[in-house]
């Protein structure tokens, strides 16, 4: 099956009893068991419900992944993720990453004792020297989150597996239909569902996609055992989601190519960043490892100051300012003064991370009218 056919049918059949197309919302706590320990695969509503398991089967086919298991919220992904290391581990991960991974990873389990670099990991000379022998993985987001970095999942994953490193890629930012870091050999991949993949701005969700046995084994030990797992609600949403994906994605990635053309000929900006213009330095790495280049843009003022950034988002009114990305609606941000917050301002500095820049996720609206709202802010 090709991309589009998957995300509406992948893993999924209609339901036995009733024959609905669509998989209830199972809600339920428990099942019943006919002797001790017999029953239709499911015992307790932590470890297992109907209406997430289509929704892991969906999200498995889309990454080209034998399972995947589902989570409360990306980050809660991540948590269980993480607590497959252990003391003294080493992990490498990029210099731009989304605030909230590098918040769970400095303020929760570096006290654990679990150690991290945070590199341009585009530079794989760097990459190399980083490691060391008690690397264990590296945590890899492409395209970066919001300098839109393309970084090089084939040769990434090759220096993990001359060292024995795991590679986990956060791919909420390209989706799956752009981009499926298992076909690189990545040993597993996360989502934010919460982003493109739910796409509606109304559901927080979480999931891991892996063919590894060892990950998923830990996963699913981790899903029974601290339960941080999502409601037959929000599962469905999810994967009501997911059926228009395909058409979502391609509608936003063709406003944003406008849209970065608008800009990058604007007097009043300082720099684009957006993989599909050629001026960007990974724009080849982009063409050849993306399907296409994402809905996710960046831009600089030529006044590069927080307050200007923040009169700027003051005064769209098709795009909201608001977090988050990957929805139908077009959303405007700042991550100096907002997602990126809690990366101290020299850190943002040294990445390369300037206080005007202002990060937009481009919704499938006409792309003439975010373009005369942006033009109308300047
Ligand atoms: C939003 C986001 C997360 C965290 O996901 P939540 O669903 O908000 O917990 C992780 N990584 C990236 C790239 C994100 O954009």
């Amino acid at each position: 099956m090709k991309f589009n056919t998957k995300a509406i049918h992948s893993g999924q059949k209609s339901e036995e009893t009733s024959g609905a197309v669509m998989p209830p919302i199972f809600q339920t706590s428990t099942y019943e068991q006919s002797a001790p320990n017999v029953h239709k695969g499911y015992d307790y509503a932590r470890v297992g419900n109907p209406t997430r398991t289509a929704l892991e089967k969906l999200i498995a086919g889309l990454e080209g992944a034998d399972e995947a298991a589902c989570f409360a919220s990306g980050v809660a992904a991540m948590d269980a993720l993480m607590k497959m290391f252990r003391p003294g581990d080493h992990i490498i991960s990029s210099d731009d990453l989304y605030g909230g991974s590098y918040r769970l990873f400095t303020s929760i389990f570096e006290p654990y004792g679990i150690k991290f670099s945070f590199i341009n990991m585009t530079d794989l000379e760097l990459v190399r020297k980083t490691i060391t022998p008690q690397t264990k993985m590296m945590w890899i987001e492409t395209p970066t989150n919001p300098l839109l970095r393309v970084v090089d999942l084939k040769k990434l994953v090759e220096i993990a597996k001359e060292n024995n490193i795991l590679t986990i890629v956060d791919n909420t930012f390209a989706s799956p239909y752009l981009q499926r870091p298992l076909e690189f050999g990545a040993d597993a991949v996360l989502h934010s569902a919460t982003k493109y993949l739910a796409g509606h701005s109304d559901v927080i969700h979480g999931a891991v996609a892996t063919s590894n046995k060892e990950i998923l084994e830990n996963l699913r030990f981790q899903v029974k055992s601290t339960g941080a797992v999502p409601g037959p609600m929000d599962c469905y949403l999810t994967l009501r989601g997911i059926k228009t994906l395909a058409v979502r994605v391609q509608r936003s990635v063709e406003n944003a190519r406008k849209i970065a053309d608008f800009l990058n000929s604007h007097p009043k900006v300082g720099q684009v960043l957006y993989p599909g213009l050629q001026s960007h330095p990974q724009h080849e790495l982009a063409m050849n490892q993306m399907d296409d280049f994402g809905a996710m843009l960046s831009f600089t003022l030529k006044n590069d100051s927080i307050e200007a950034a923040v009169k700027f988002m003051s005064t769209t009114k098709v795009f909201t300012l608001a977090e988050s990305l990957g929805g139908v609606e077009s959303l405007i941000s700042n991550p100096a003064s907002m997602t990126h917050g809690s990366i101290p301002k020299e850190l943002r500095e040294k990445a390369g991370l300037s206080d005007s820049l202002i990060r937009i996720s481009v919704g499938i609206e006409d792309v003439e009218d975010l373009i005369a709202d942006l033009d109308q802010a300047f």
